[in-house]
């Protein structure tokens, strides 16, 4: 069975960035799992709550609605302080994700490119870093054996994707994005889904008039970086995050 894995930095990314994919996918069968790395406790909008906890609490929610809404197969938050991806331990948090993936076993990893995505988040360039590494090691008899004395067995996944973008935005720090290789163009029921998804984190609904009007701006499509192939080929154009997938 085809499976696709989604690595987060906060709950709400998995659908202003990947939800049209990630429904896709689901709609064809692919068995789509998202590991979300921080519950968003730091948040600026905070939506009434009143402590860091309430606020992941309720944002664990609104990820699960938002999960659902976009036929996610499983997801999941885990606890590391959203705000201080930067400042956790590299080797620990990299084989936290290693062990997500020699569990789950996906044909195709994505995740956000280092640069942080258009928004520039720290957070976001530091899962994208922490993934890329697991994405790699999980294939390695010699990175966490510990892991594989313990039931599990080394995997390689067969694709690493960076979703990126074909603009910047201006009141933002610079960023430097990959080259878009691939295009998953939304039908119009798809983005309307998308946007539904995101909208179920109303803890951030200051967010909502500007993630509307940015996204149906910048049309229906869905870019990605393909950063890593267990394939060595020439860079190509694609329209399916599962061309060329073997078993
Ligand atoms: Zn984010």
């Amino acid at each position: 069975m085809p499976r696709l894995l989604c690595f987060t930095a906060h709950p709400d990314d998995e659908a202003g960035a990947f939800g049209g994919t990630l429904l896709r996918c689901a709609t064809r069968g692919v068995e789509t799992h998202v590991v979300c790395l921080t519950p968003g406790q730091a948040a600026t909008h905070r939506g009434g709550a009143k402590s860091d906890e309430e606020l992941a609490a309720v944002r664990r929610r609104e990820f699960a609605a938002s999960c659902q809404m976009l036929g996610v197969s499983h997801g999941a938050v885990l606890e590391y302080p959203d705000g201080k991806l930067d400042r956790q331990d590299f080797y620990a948090v990299v084989d936290d994700l290693t062990r997500h993936i020699r569990q789950i076993r996906p044909q195709v990893i994505m995740t956000i490119g280092p640069e942080g995505g258009v928004t520039a988040h720290t957070d976001h360039s530091m899962a994208a870093i922490f993934a890329t590494m697991a994405f790699h090691w999980a294939a390695r008899s010699n990175r966490y054996a510990e892991q594989l004395h313990n039931g599990l067995a080394v995997h390689q996944a067969q694709k690493l994707y960076y979703v990126t973008a074909l603009f910047t935005l201006a009141d933002r720090q610079p960023i430097s994005l990959s080259p878009s290789t691939t295009t998953v163009e939304l039908e119009p029921q798809e983005l309307e889904t998308k946007i539904s998804a995101f909208k179920c984190h109303a803890s951030q609904a200051p967010l909502f008039p500007y993630f509307e009007a940015t996204v149906r701006k910048r049309g229906r499509a869905e870019l990605f970086h393909l950063a890593a192939s267990a394939t060595p080929h020439r860079s190509q154009s694609e329209t399916d995050l599962f061309a060329g997938i073997k078993g």
